[in-house]
C-alpha cells in the first residue's frame, strides 16, 4: 500500500487519503478519506470488510492520532461492497453514525444472497440476446471473500443538498445517480469526494447493482452535467490518484458517452439490432479486447452498458425498440 498522504491541512482539521487493499481479482485498491478534527474523525468509504483492510485503516487513523473509537460518523458514496461493508461493520461495532444516499435503499432492500449474485441481470441479458452469457452469469458462485458481508440500512439516509457538520467542517452532499441510483459525492472545501462517479482513468460502470433504475445512463449523464456547473474542485476519487479536477473529468466522460451513443447508433443502422450484437462489434478495455475475450462478469457489464445506451437512444427518440419477442430489437426510428 502507498503511504497515507495528507491532502489538506487547514485550521482545525485535516483531510487524508487512505488507500485500502481489496480482495478482488481486478480492482486492487479503494481510497478511504478521513477528516480529522478536535471532535474526532469522519471517515468516507472505509472499504471492504476484511481483516487486512481494517488493519490498514486502523494504522492510518493511528498515524493521524486517532483510534477507531474516535470515529464519529461514516459517510459512504454508494452501497457497492468495496465502499460500504466495512462501514456497516464499524457502525455495528463502534456505534459511529452511518450515512448513505437515500436511493441506495432499493438495492439494500432487494438484496438476498440466496437469490444468486446477479439475479436481476440474468433476464436483462436474455432480453439483450445473450442467453449463453445469461446462463454463465446465473451459474456464478459467491467467492469466499464475498460471503456473509455486513450489508444493511444506514442510520440516516442522505438527500441532495444536505450539509453535514463533521466536527465543525461542512460537508455538502451532491446526489450523483448513475453508477448506482443513490450515489452521492461529498464536497469538502474546494475538494470533492467523487466515489465511483468521477474516476480519473476508468469509465464508471452504469447501473451495476441489485435493483437498478430504469434509465441509469440518463441519470449518469445528468450527474456529469452537474459537475460542469459546480465550482471546479480537486477530485478525491474512490480509485486512483487525486491530481485531477472535476470539471474536465466530467467533460471527458460526457464526450466518451456522446461518442459511444453515436457508435451504438451506427451499429444498429449497420444491422446489429440487439444489445449483445452491438457489444460484440465494440472493442473493450484499453487492450482492445473483443467481448468474448473478457471474463464473464465483464462481458455482463459490457452488454448492460450497451443496453443502457440503446435504452437512452430510445428515450431520446433516435431509436425504436421492438419488445414483442423474447429478445428486444432496435432500429432507427
Ligand atoms: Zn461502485
Amino acid at each position: 500500500m502507498p503511504p497515507v498522504a495528507p491532502l489538506l491541512v487547514a485550521p482545525g482539521y485535516s483531510v487524508v487519503r487512505i488507500p485500502l487493499p481489496l480482495p478482488l481479482p481486478d480492482l486492487k485498491v479503494v481510497n478511504a478519506y478521513a477528516i480529522g478534527t478536535q471532535d474526532g474523525v469522519t471517515v468516507i468509504d472505509p472499504g471492504w470488510a476484511s481483516t487486512e483492510s481494517e488493519a490498514v485503516l486502523v494504522a492510518a487513523l493511528a498515524s493521524m492520532g486517532y483510534t477507531p473509537s474516535d470515529v464519529r460518523r461514516i459517510l459512504v458514496t454508494h452501497a457497492h461492497w468495496d465502499h460500504y461493508t466495512q462501514a456497516v461493520k464499524w457502525r455495528d461495532e463502534l456505534g459511529a453514525e452511518l450515512l448513505l444516499g437515500a436511493e441506495e435503499r432499493h438495492t439494500i432492500e432487494a438484496f438476498d444472497a440466496r437469490a444468486g449474485i446477479h439475479p436481476n441481470q440474468v433476464p436483462v441479458l436474455i432480453r439483450a440476446g445473450a442467453p449463453a452469457l445469461a446462463r454463465a452469469v446465473a451459474a456464478l458462485q459467491w467467492e469466499p471473500y464475498e460471503r456473509d458481508m455486513p450489508f444493511a440500512a444506514p442510520d440516516r439516509w442522505l438527500r441532495d443538498g444536505d450539509v453535514i457538520d463533521a466536527g465543525g467542517v461542512s460537508i455538502t452532499v451532491h446526489a450523483t445517480p448513475g453508477h448506482t441510483r443513490g450515489h452521492m459525492a461529498y464536497q469538502i472545501a474546494d475538494m470533492a469526494v467523487t466515489g465511483d462517479h468521477l474516476l480519473p482513468r476508468i469509465t464508471p460502470s452504469i447501473g451495476f447493482e441489485r435493483a437498478p433504475e430504469r434509465l441509469p445512463l440518463r441519470s449518469f449523464l445528468r450527474s456529469l452535467q452537474l459537475f460542469l456547473h459546480l465550482p471546479d474542485a480537486r477530485m478525491l476519487p474512490a480509485h486512483g490518484e487525486t491530481d485531477r479536477y472535476t470539471r474536465l473529468r466530467a467533460q471527458e466522460l460526457l464526450d466518451h458517452h456522446q461518442s459511444r451513443l453515436a457508435i451504438v447508433t451506427d451499429l444498429v443502422v449497420a444491422g446489429s439490432s440487439t444489445a449483445y450484437a452491438a457489444a460484440r462489434q465494440i472493442r473493450w478495455t484499453r487492450h482492445d479486447r473483443t467481448l468474448t475475450e473478457l471474463p464473464t462478469i465483464h462481458q455482463m457489464v459490457a452488454v448492460l452498458e450497451v443496453q443502457a445506451h440503446l435504452e437512452l437512444l430510445v428515450d431520446t427518440g433516435v431509436l425504436g425498440a421492438d419488445e414483442s419477442a423474447e429478445v428486444t430489437t432496435y432500429a432507427l426510428r
